[in-house]
């Protein structure tokens, strides 16, 4: 049974990469009866049809998916924060974090717009920014007007499947389409100009970037904890997680408990303060979220 990967979805047919190029297919009834819709990124089964169409049979499971943008199977989430205009929020920053940490897909931070910060500014930020790649995450300072750009991203891109995400106007799009030129994305400036929103209902299409597949997307920018559980926050922290196992309680929520070592490490100043604020926040958000029904 030949296998292949949906790259796009479009007025009911999915268009699946395989070695023979893409097919173009079709669902079969079966998915409706099980409530499962197949998504751009799913590994599929599929049979060849007539008129060089195909027939989807089954479907992989998923490592996860998100629904904005409806992708499954997802390497990597490029969370980009510009360091102005907007600026700088670690608030902002470490909801992206965990959300993306809560489905199992590992971020990489690229902070934009350096190019708008005095020399002795840049380096104050680079190095609080530090603090992230202490813990664990690749970080990237960049400006998109800079010609090198794209070299500079593209070891980042290679052979993953990737999707952009971050608040509206840090410069996803800019960037996108200075990776993939051939897109031509509109950016905020022009929608502006042409008085209406980008944030048109379009189609997602994963794109052949080198060896790995981009979302063709500015991806998700806005965000609420509605799908994660108090219990699960604690996990989204890779800082905090490290220590867990010196917390004197089990399953130790850093908050209350007494002999926690995530409390000491932000005495001691190992654990930057502000995001230990943030968490607080974020569990307070979850804590008073109102029932789903
Ligand atoms: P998006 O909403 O995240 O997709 O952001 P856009 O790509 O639409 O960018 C918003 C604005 O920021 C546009 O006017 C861009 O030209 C500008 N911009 C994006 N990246 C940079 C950067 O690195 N430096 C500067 N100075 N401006 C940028
Ligand atoms: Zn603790």
């Amino acid at each position: 049974m030949p296998k292949g990967r949906i790259i796009k979805a479009l007025s009911g047919f999915y268009y699946v990469q395989y070695e023979g190029g893409v097919i173009q297919c079709r669902g079969r009834g079966v998915f409706r009866q099980r409530k499962i819709t197949p998504l751009v990124g799913d590994f599929v089964e599929f049979e060849y049809g007539d008129k060089k169409e195909g027939y989807i049979l089954s479907i992989e499971e998923r490592e996860n998916q998100l629904t904005r943008p409806p992708i499954a199977n997802i390497d990597q989430a490029i969370i980009v924060t510009s360091v102005k205009e907007p600026g700088l929020s670690l608030n902002l920053l470490d909801k992206f974090l965990v959300l993306v940490e809560s489905k199992a897909i590992t971020p990489l931070l690229f902070f934009t717009k350096m190019d708008l910060l005095a020399v002795d500014e840049a380096e104050r930020i680079k190095e609080k920014l530090d603090y992230y790649k202490k813990i664990g995450y690749s970080v990237e300072f960049l400006s998109t007007k800079d010609e090198e750009v794209e070299r500079q991203l593209s070891d980042y891109l290679n052979d993953k499947v990737s999707v952009f995400a971050g608040q509206s106007g840090v410069g996803k799009t800019s960037l996108l389409n200075k990776i993939m030129p051939s897109l031509q994305l509109e950016t905020d400036n022009i929608s502006e100009s042409l008085g209406r929103g980008k944030h048109t209902t379009r189609h997602v299409e994963l794109i052949a970037f080198e060896n790995g597949l981009i979302a063709d997307t500015p991806g998700f920018s806005a965000l609420d904890f509605k799908e994660i559980e108090l219990e699960e926050l604690p996990g989204c922290f890779p800082d905090f997680v490290e220590l867990e196992d010196q917390c004197k309680f089990r399953g130790c929520m850093h908050i209350k408990e007494p002999k926690c070592a995530v409390k000491d490490a932000i005495a001691n100043g190992e654990i930057l303060e502000e995001r230990y604020q943030n968490y607080l926040q974020f569990a307070e958000e979850i804590k008073n979220r109102k029932p789903r029904y």
